[in-house]
């Protein structure tokens, strides 16, 4: 059940297992989206409390730390009593989510059951990641280990706040890294009573940080940290590209990225039951609000479909309940922001005045809160801005193809390649796609299927590395070679 006014247990930034103020004292407001209203202050984390969170992390790090000597087999009983604390308290999580974020109370539910998933998934990996034997020349016999990175810092952004962190967290701690994350401004209060269950699991101090804080302040100070050994952030393209320039001005820290995207999702013309096809694109675009990276933001449809299907998209935007998020019936509530929506509402007035048909939707409902009706524009070009750029918003774009070839240089002619979609009965026809396209997922007959056991990244411009999957712990690992050399009698017999 959904907790309407959740109780905000912890402000503070979570460090060494203890709630701290910061250094500075400094706090920040979080907003309810719904009504514009503060809810709370939150402590705001400068780079003397980046500092300190990375010093308790580094001790934690430490060879003859707890969390170094620890079995591997124990860490996994960690993380699965951190996943059991998060189930017990489901509801109140997925209820602060709903509060600072605005998302449905149904998606918020499902963003945590993820969560705890992706962090089970992950415990189930700890003691199972090997090495190898090499056979070589000469007298020598050869292993290598994978050992953790080390200090990681992990900026995430506000969208899916916990789920966020349970992507970042399960690699890093399976492998044995430990953390100084830092969540998003607009979203940071379940990432700290997170913090709280970290510590009612009994991780040892320092192996998890917390720091609320500002993107160029902490995020900043963590960016160019000297003692950081890698980062993963999730977040816009614009803010990556910092991100990578301040590890190359540092200490060449690894990175991770998780970018934007302008993901394509092709209907064929033999797409089977076109009411089931429109109800897939909706979701794919509309699915929290369109604040999804990986949304289905360029639905190309076949000529010979297109007005029928067009008809649908639009019957299912207007239908789609809009409301208070809290409302077991909403699928729509407020954009994260009054910045989200005005910026979304500008995409609106551009793909107006560049000539896209505005079929549905475009504006904003109510003057309490930030919500943006569903939109859908139809007649749109590749040239106009709405099918270049992402919006991050309820407003779905319907672009016309007449052949195969020609679907898939438009859905590749992107500098983005985070996802991409078919709909089609003819199996040839979506290998041939899925084969052809250049984004890190492909979903054939479906969308948006990310699974924790399956890799999830970007081409091109969506990023570096990838999340999840077996793939998500190589990025959190190094690789020692060990080589012994083996006395030649030993050798021999
Ligand atoms: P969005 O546009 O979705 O808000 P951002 O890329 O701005 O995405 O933010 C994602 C995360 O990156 C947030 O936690 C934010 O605080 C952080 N961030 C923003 N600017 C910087 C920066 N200059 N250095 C490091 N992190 C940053």
């Amino acid at each position: 059940m959904a907790i309407r006014n959740p109780e905000i247990k912890y402000k503070e930034l979570f460090i060494n297992n203890e709630f701290v103020k910061a250094e500075s004292g400094r706090t920040f407001p979080v907003f309810n989206p719904t009504t514009g209203d503060a809810i709370c202050e939150v402590s705001e984390a400068g780079p003397e409390d980046v500092n300190k969170a990375v010093a308790a992390a580094r001790k934690a790090f430490s060879n003859t730390a707890p969390w170094r000597t620890m079995d591997a087999s124990e860490r996994a009983r960690l993380i699965l009593k951190l996943s059991d604390l998060m189930e017990r308290d489901l509801c109140y999580l997925a209820s602060l989510d709903t509060l600072d974020n605005g998302k449905p109370f149904t998606e918020s539910l499902c963003d945590l059951e993820y969560s705890i998933k992706t962090l089970r998934y992950y415990a189930g990996w700890c003691d199972k990641i090997q090495g190898s034997t090499i056979p070589c020349d000469g007298e020598f016999m050869c292993l290598t280990r994978r050992e953790p990175l080390g200090v990681v810092g992990q900026i995430i952004p506000w969208n899916y706040p916990v789920m966020m962190l349970a992507w970042k967290w399960g690699p890093a701690l399976a492998t044995g890294c430990t953390i100084v994350l830092k969540s998003a401004e607009l979203t940071p209060i379940s990432s700290l009573y997170v913090g709280s269950l970290v510590k009612e699991a009994g991780f040892p101090p320092g192996v998890i940080n917390i720091i609320p804080g500002m993107g160029p302040v902490a995020g900043h100070a963590i960016a160019h940290h000297q003692d950081i050994d890698k980062v993963a952030f999730t977040g816009s393209t614009a803010v990556g590209r910092k991100i990578m320039g301040a590890a190359s001005e540092s200490n060449l820290k690894r990175v991770t990225m998780e970018l934007g995207g302008k993901s394509p999702l092709v209907v064929c013309s033999d797409c089977g039951d076109l009411d089931e096809a429109a109800e897939l694109c909706h979701t794919a675009m509309f699915g929290n609000h369109g604040q999804n990276c990986c949304a289905g933001s360029r639905t190309f449809v076949h000529e010979s479909i297109y007005d029928e299907f067009v008809k649908r998209a639009v019957k299912l935007a207007e239908e789609r309940p809009v409301g208070d998020p809290f409302d077991e019936k909403t699928l729509l509530g407020p954009l994260v922001s009054q910045t989200q929506m005005e910026r979304v509402l500008g995409y609106i007035e551009k793909g107006k005045s560049e000539g896209a048909k505005l079929e549905c939707g475009g504006a904003r409902l109510g003057s309490e809160g930030y919500f943006v009706s569903p939109t859908v524009f139809s007649n749109v070009t590749d040239d106009m801005t709405i099918a270049k750029e992402e919006i991050f918003g309820p407003v779905q774009v319907i672009l016309k193809f007449s052949s195969m070839d020609e679907v898939i240089k438009r859905s590749n002619n992107t500098e983005y390649g985070l996802a991409s979609g078919i709909i089609t009965t003819n199996i040839n026809k979506a290998i041939m796609y899925a084969q052809a396209v250049q984004a890190g997922s492909v979903w054939v007959n479906c969308y948006d299927v990310c699974l924790p056991q399956t890799p999830f990244g970007g081409y091109k411009q969506s990023g570096h590395g990838r999340e999840l999957g077996k793939e998500g712990l190589d990025e959190y690992l190094e690789t020692k070679t060990i080589t012994i050399k083996v006395p030649s009698k030993l050798y021999h017999s």
